[in-house]
Parts: structure tokens; sequence; C-alpha cells
């Protein structure tokens, strides 16, 4: 009995030094995806859904149209994608291919350039993984700090994901996280046949809607002083895909 216990502390400290070396993967893209699921039916149960038919459409266009450069397996992911009717300055995509956008956020997202940006950039966040490694890191880090008493209580394994699970999903995303989005959701727009120059005219707008109370997509998206600046950068290469999108016939026109 008493090797018994003498050996479970060996292997909780042992468990410990190892958790503070690395990055455990504790949540798979799939357990995220469950866990989005469940939070975007919540979400449709509980908020005010937009029944405004110009609006659902003129988003939903947006949406198809950068989901339709996605590379595999997202490009053929079944998106499910809401309109909340809700005055707060935010826009989602989840792990399993969901997308929530606020009506809030059309008046700072002025035209379907701007939404494009938007919409790309948060795909982005999904199709590089950001929550699942941020969820994994932030999980290292709680853990690596109280495995000895974790292991020795026991039974946390499966509470551990289900939490880090949701915690995923409520984490701010990183500023390294933000720079990529950025990048890579500027190739989804571009592609898409959204002008790319827009993108610097809505994180201008951005700036400007966050005077006072900083909208909720900037709480969850903490922008850096140079993201405009490393916007502009992007611009040259971004204009010869936009250039390329419109010449191969692609004109999206969702409206205003
Ligand atoms: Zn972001």
């Amino acid at each position: 009995m008493q090797i018994k216990q003498a050996s479970r502390v060996w292997i909780s400290l042992a468990l410990a030094v190892m958790l503070s070396a690395c990055t455990i993967p504790f949540v798979s893209e799939q357990e995220l995806a469950i866990e989005s699921e469940k939070q975007f039916t919540q979400m449709r149960n509980q908020m005010v859904i937009s029944t405004d038919a110009n609006v659902r459409s003129y988003v939903f266009c947006v949406a198809d149209a950068i989901i339709r450069e996605l590379e595999e397996p997202y490009a053929s992911m079944d998106w499910d994608i809401e309109v909340f009717d809700n005055e707060a300055v935010n826009a989602f995509a989840m792990p399993g291919g969901k997308i929530g956008v606020f009506t809030g956020i059309l008046a700072v997202a002025e035209n379907q350039d701007q939404l494009g940006a938007v919409l790309g950039h948060e795909v982005a966040h999904v199709t590089q993984h950001h929550s699942v490694d941020r969820t994994n890191q932030a999980l290292t880090t709680q853990v690596g700090t109280t495995a000895a008493g974790a292991v020795l209580g026991g039974g946390y394994a499966g509470d551990l994901v289900q939490l880090g699970a949701q915690l995923g999903l409520t984490l701010p995303y990183g500023r390294g996280q933000e720079s990529e989005a950025d990048v890579v959701g500027l190739v989804y727009s571009s592609n898409a046949g959204f002008d790319p120059r827009e993108s610097v005219q809505l994180w201008k707008n951005m700036a400007k809607a966050s005077d006072g109370a900083p909208p909720e997509f900037l709480s969850t998206h903490p922008s850096s002083d140079t993201r405009i600046d490393d916007l502009i950068k992007e611009l040259p290469g971004s204009l010869v895909s936009y250039n390329q999108a419109k010449a191969d016939g692609k004109l999206p026109q969702c409206g205003d």
C-alpha cells in the first residue's frame, strides 16, 4: 500500500515535469467540434435570430464565396451559418464549421469586401487550428502546475477534456494567431473576389468603433499596433490574386 502510494507520487511528479516541458494535446479538433455544435445550438435557442431575408442572404452569399476558396477538407465541409439580430460588433467561426455573424458588425464592416475580410479572418482561425492550439497550451500550463493533485485525485482526465473544449471556444486568440489569420484570411477573401484594400478600411473602422468600449470582436481578437501596416504589406500579392479572381469571373454580388 505504501509502495503504491509512493509510486503514484513519483508518477505524478514525472508527469508534472513532462507537462511543463511541452504542449500536450489534451483536446482534439473533433472534441472541439462537438462542443462547438452544442454552443451553436445553445446560441440559436437563446438569442434572437435575424429574420431579415436581405441581411441573411447577404451574409450567406459572402460566407459561401469565402468557403469555396478554402483548402480541403474545409471547402467540402457542411458549414452552418447563422445571423444573430444583436447590436454587438461580433462575428465568429468555430471548429466543425460554424459561422455566426451579429448584425452589429454590419455597421462596422460597411460592404461585402469588408465582410469578406471579417469572415476570411474568422474562418482562417479554424483552418489554422488556432482554438485547438490555444486550448492545449492553456491546459498544459494549468495542468503543469496542478498535475500532482490531479493525478492523486484521479478521474480528472475526462473533465479536463470537457472543460478544455468549453474554454477553447472562449479564449482570446494570441497576437501571432491574429497575424496569421489576417494573412491567411486575406488569401481567402482575395481569391473569392473581395477587394483586399477594404481589409485596411475594415480595421480602421474597428479601431474607430472601439473608442469607448471595445467591440466584442476585438476582445476575443486582440489587435496589434502594426496590424494595418502588416496588411498593407500583404496588399501587392493580394491584389494579384484579386485581379486573377476577377479575370476568372469571380465577381461576388452579395448586395450592400
Ligand atoms: Zn482573429
